[in-house]
């Protein structure tokens, strides 16, 4: 398969490239030159393939022929080790679970395909390759974790101290090893800007080699497709007509359940449910694409004021507002209806919401309040655990750490305090 940039169609590259590059030398993303059609007995009898099987028949065509079949069988295994459950919470209203990972958070699948993907390219590689990422939290860990001990690779992960919760931080700070933590006395967008900077510096890059394992790599984005086909497969989905909710912070998530669709998924309807950071939701009333500042909120991992996925969202609908408009809504939220909705929803159905599991809820509500046809599913993403600092005060004691993580508590964190100050990090990396 090859990959094009979004602001250059004639630049074009292998899967290898686009991985290890992560972002096009234009600064524009890249996008698969075609998107596959599954076919129609494969969709039809999902329930008959183990997750694996699933796994691997959605993605091999996007690594074509770079990564062989059993290499990428493994890495698809090595992704999809643990569960993704739909639970029913009320009426017609479906939590997809995306928070059985090792770090509580969807992302650990991109970021363990990615690191698969990029471990098996740099398998024979002399000098080992960076990774740099700026977290607001939960990109960190799940980087951390899916590339923790893979060979060649180091990983060097900043985040904006004190703005991260301690669960959160924890898993930043413990591992050691290949990884790293920087501890940047600044906001997330200062971490942004410092590994921005540092990937256009060119004397930075002849001592080390850079990459990115934020959501804009092809190998986390298009893994995120798999959750779109296993809950369909849960849901024995020839019953239900279904919209997906899902909580949107840099949109690359719900894209990929929209290339699932284009892929012949059949969904009727997709919900981008936002925190206050409403840039997407404001463009599909106005047609303005008008990013403001980001604003810190509940669901942290969605404080993203100009969401670098939406380009490709656009991109799969020819560029075309009103076709758009046709498959997706979006709704914006704000912290109050956020923690009224956690508590709520524990109270009424015992299910306990994360911030951002909370804003797809809401969103997926207000949709179905118009399709009474249809059956929602709204992707949890997170564990509640991970924001329990900030979880609404009457549900906080009901908030339990599932055991896997409780060690964490007890390990040392080890970081690196530095300046949000560009100098400052290049001497560091420059060591
Ligand atoms: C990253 C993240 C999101 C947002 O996902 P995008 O793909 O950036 O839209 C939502 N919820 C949680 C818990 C996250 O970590």
């Amino acid at each position: 398969m090859q990959y094009f940039s979004l602001q250059n169609p004639a630049h074009s590259v292998s899967f290898e490239t686009a991985v290890v590059q992560g972002l096009a030398p234009d600064k524009g993303l890249y996008f698969p030159e075609q998107i596959p059609v599954l076919p129609d007995n494969f969709i039809a009898n999902l329930h008959d393939y183990t997750d694996h099987e699933i796994g691997y028949e959605v993605i091999h065509a996007f690594a074509g022929d770079e990564i062989p079949a059993e290499a990428l069988k493994q890495i698809v295994k090595d992704t999809l080790h643990f569960p993704f459950p739909v639970q029913k919470v009320s009426g017609r209203t479906y939590a997809l679970e995306l928070f059985h990972g090792p770090t509580l958070a969807f992302k650990d699948v991109g970021a363990r395909f990615m690191a698969g993907c990029l471990g098996y390219f740099r398998r024979n590689a002399d000098k080992p390759v960076t990774v740099l990422v700026a977290t607001s939290g939960d990109t960190g860990g799940a980087v951390a974790s899916g590339f923790y001990n893979v060979p060649g690779v180091d990983v060097v992960i900043l985040y904006p101290s004190g703005k991260v919760s301690t669960l959160q931080e924890k898993q930043l700070t413990t591992l050691g090893n290949n990884i790293r933590a920087l501890e940047i006395q600044g906001t997330f967008d200062d971490c942004q800007r410092l590994v921005k900077t540092a990937f256009l510096d060119e004397e930075l890059q002849r001592r080390r080699q850079l990459t990115s394992a934020n959501s804009i790599n092809v190998a986390r984005w298009l893994p995120q497709m798999f959750y779109y086909f296993l809950a369909f497969k849960q849901m024995k989905a020839a019953h239900h007509k279904l919209v997906f909710a899902v909580p949107s912070g840099n949109f690359g998530n719900i894209c990929a359940g929209m290339m699932a669709a284009a892929m012949g998924l059949p969904v009727s309807h997709f919900v981008a449910a936002t925190n206050v950071n409403d840039t997407v939701p404001r463009f599909m009333t106005t047609g303005q694409y008008t990013p403001g500042k980001a604003v810190a909120t509940l669901s942290n991992a969605m404080d993203v004021a100009d969401p670098s996925n939406f380009v490709r969202v656009l991109q799969l609908f020819g560029n075309s507002l009103p076709a758009l408009q046709e498959k997706f809504t979006a709704i914006s939220f704000n912290d109050q209806d956020t923690a009224r909705t956690m508590e709520q929803v524990w109270k009424e159905y015992h299910y306990m919401l994360d911030p951002h599991g909370a804003v797809g809820y809401l969103g997926l509500q207000q949709y179905l309040e118009t399709a009474p046809d249809l059956t929602g599913i709204f992707l949890e993403t997170a564990h509640p655990v991970k924001f329990e600092d900030t979880a609404p005060p009457a549900i906080r004691e009901d908030i339990h750490a599932p055991a896997r993580v409780l060690s964490l508590y007890n390990k040392e964190k080890v970081s690196t305090i530095l300046p949000a100050d560009y100098t400052a990090f290049k001497n560091w990396l420059m060591r």
